[in-house]
């Protein structure tokens, strides 16, 4: 059970909580103009006739923009609608200079789906998805670099966006967490919107109510705008919630509003009542006709699709043996997986995760590097766990070949060989060294052998450190016994 209660004096609330998320899509042009989306470029650099909102300026759809809204909306488990069609919603906004937006209202682009979300306890929980619409994105009002003027950059406007509506579900904001981790690792998968956040590539608006526990009733909610990281996010449903059970146990009433997350306190701010769909007047967009798709064109884009995050724990957990953990992390995102996929090829996999979740992130950690830039390739790192597997060398002599790996990017192989470190397995060689360990301290001998047995760690490791720790630790062990005994 992952529901949150807020316990006020009325009495034990729940939390009532559904997200709207904008994730821009990833495509080389705008949705309706030829300019480009490049991030980061000079102020209005990319910004055609159209996304100024010149007149007699007519939007031309970029496919490109659907393709990844229906691949986003089958990743997402969720019915592709054959018919849907573009809506103005008209408001006045200075960084909307069109005076409306080229959105979806009545008929959506995909309907109905639902996203597993996988909870600290081991439980999971699926959180249905409404529909998804693509629509165009604003531009930015700049208001730092003048005290009196407002600067408008219009990069960004009539950039694709995707607005993925859930409903209700959320009884927690550790929920909402776990849907936005989700959310974003799948479309990261895809392709189809990079996930950042702080970037304002992915922006999350939450609705939120609270009612007596036990209840069904659905209170008027406060939308929390714009919220740009998965903290923020739940924070504000965790503030804002409180902050309604306190008006109800006080005896007001929350009118439906639109409020503002404050980063600095944590807590949400008031801004606006909220609007409902009447004020924007929405119209079915004259310049743009309908999408109309056949079974084929769906199927295209399905089968083009990439194995997702879900699919993939699985199968490593079913097929390559790995622990329901190792494989969540493993998975959260592409890269790794396929990371892990091409060192785990055709070695111990399970070995091979150990590596990787252990010393191998360590090393990318403290090298403050990236997956790509690590100098341990995967073929090495299978090859490292190969040369264990078949005792040429130990699994003590393996972390330092790792260290030297990290540091030169040569193969394991090459390290052993050039460094001497093959394990020696020799046991007329380790029984030399046995007898020369015990020779010289016949006193550690003779209390082994009067029964002080703790002692027998510590012959072991004379033993080993005589070998250079080369010698295999089983055979250490067994001959060691022998002698003693
Ligand atoms: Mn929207």
């Amino acid at each position: 059970m992952s529901g949150m209660i807020i316990s006020g004096k009325t009495g034990d609330w729940e939390i009532v909580c559904g997200l709207e998320i904008h994730c821009q899509i990833i495509s080389k042009s705008k949705i309706f103009s030829g300019a480009s989306t490049q991030y980061g470029a000079d102020v209005n650099e990319n910004v055609s006739f159209v996304d100024a909102g010149m007149p007699g300026m007519l939007p031309t759809l970029n496919e490109e923009c659907v393709r990844q809204a229906v691949k986003t909306g089958l990743g997402l488990n969720a019915k592709i609608n054959k018919y849907s069609e573009f809506s103005r919603k008209n408001y006045f906004y200075a960084d909307l200079p069109q005076g409306y937006q080229i959105t979806q209202f009545e008929h959506p682009l995909v309907g109905e789906g639902f996203v597993k979300i996988d909870l600290e306890d081991g439980s999971s929980k699926d959180i249905r998805i409404e529909r998804i619409h693509i629509e165009q994105d604003a531009g930015k009002s700049i208001h730092d670099i003048s005290p009196t003027k407002t600067f408008i950059d219009l990069n960004r406007a009539g950039v694709g966006l995707m607005e993925i509506v859930t409903k209700p579900d959320f009884r927690s904001p550790e929920e909402a967490g776990a849907f936005l981790r989700k959310l974003r690792s799948i479309v990261r998968y895809l392709g189809t919107c990079d996930g950042n956040m702080e970037e304002g590539s992915m922006r999350c608006d939450a609705s939120i109510s609270v009612r007596p526990v036990g209840s069904s009733e659905l209170r008027p909610r406060a939308e929390v705008k714009n919220v740009n990281s998965i903290r923020f996010a739940m924070q504000a449903i965790e503030n804002e919630a409180k902050r309604q059970v306190e008006a109800y146990d006080n005896g007001e009433t929350i009118a439906q509003q639109t409020r503002q997350f404050d980063q600095t306190t944590g807590k949400t701010k008031f801004l606006r009542l909220k609007e409902f769909s009447d004020d924007y007047r929405y119209f079915p967009e004259p310049d743009l006709p309908p999408l109309v798709f056949d079974d084929e064109y769906i199927n295209n884009i399905k089968s083009d699709m990439v194995e997702l995050p879900d699919a993939k724990r699985e199968r490593f957990v079913k097929e390559l043996g790995l622990t329901p953990y190792d494989a969540a992390v493993l998975c959260e995102t592409r890269e790794t997986a396929e990371w892990f996929e091409r060192a785990a090829k055709g070695h111990d996999a399970k070995k091979v995760a150990n590596w990787m979740m252990g010393d191998f992130f360590a090393m990318l950690n403290e090298k403050k590097i990236s997956l790509e830039e690590s100098p341990i390739t995967p073929e090495n790192l299978g090859r490292l766990v190969d040369l264990v597997t078949t005792n040429v060398i130990n699994g003590k002599t393996a972390k330092d070949v790792f260290a030297l790996m990290a540091q030169s990017g040569e193969s394991p192989d090459k390290i052993v060989e050039e460094k001497g470190l093959k394990q020696v397995t020799d046991s007329g060689a380790i029984e030399k060294v046995i007898d020369d360990v015990i020779a010289a301290n016949p006193n550690n001998a003779a209390a082994y052998r009067a029964g002080k047995t703790a002692l027998m760690g510590w012959f072991v490791g004379q033993v080993m450190k005589q070998s250079q720790g080369k010698a295999n630790p089983a055979m250490v062990n067994q001959l060691l016994a022998k002698k003693l005994g």
